[in-house]
């Protein structure tokens, strides 16, 4: 919070926009420092119910709901917060869990809504990722891998895109018809 803009540029630059990101999060401390009467913690956002949290977290500059839920459910928080980045997202509107035009910051809501209410931080977390690495290693944003996907038979994106032909020899998925 308190080094030199620089000084935190030059120690996330692994990451996209160094040089935004930098002062954006300076200015997220000192705000939650502010809020918090000068204590920098969010241990507090535990006692919340998820939605609450998610609004705290919300109104930062620069906060929306992927790092809402990202920051709650990513922490030792753990707290059962869907994020949904662009894989996510992508496999969600290809498998028909939500339309085409539910963007991604909206799609959060719905994703959630999907989920069984019972299901604990971990639970969550592991459908996020379930379908974020879907999406990387398989259902692409240029050519999804519809005919080794293991969810094709699902699919109604990918059997518009894919059917199979003939015998299909070595590791190919043999899709049902
Ligand atoms: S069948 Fe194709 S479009 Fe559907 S999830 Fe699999 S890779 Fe994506």
């Amino acid at each position: 919070m308190n080094a030199s803009v620089a000084e935190v540029e030059d120690l996330i630059q692994s990451v996209t926009w160094p040089e935004q990101k930098a002062p954006r999060i300076q200015s997220i401390l000192r705000q939650i420092s502010e809020a918090r009467n000068g204590v920098l913690e969010l241990e507090f956002l535990a006692d919340l119910p998820v939605e609450e949290a998610r609004a705290w977290l919300e109104k930062l500059p620069g906060v929306g709901p992927k790092t809402s839920a990202a920051v709650l459910n990513f922490s030792r928080l753990r707290k059962p917060a869907l994020p949904v980045d662009c894989h996510h997202h992508r496999v969600a509107v290809r498998t028909g869990l939500i339309p085409k035009s539910v963007a991604v910051g909206p799609s959060h809501i719905v994703l959630q809504a999907q989920l069984p209410p019972e299901w604990d931080a971990q639970a969550v977390y592991d459908n996020h990722e379930v379908l974020m690495l879907h999406g990387q290693r398989c259902c692409y944003f240029n050519n999804p891998a519809c005919h080794r996907c293991a969810i094709w038979d699902l699919c109604p994106e990918g059997q518009k895109r894919w059917q199979p032909k003939g015998e299909v020899h070595g590791d190919i998925h043999h899709a049902p018809l």
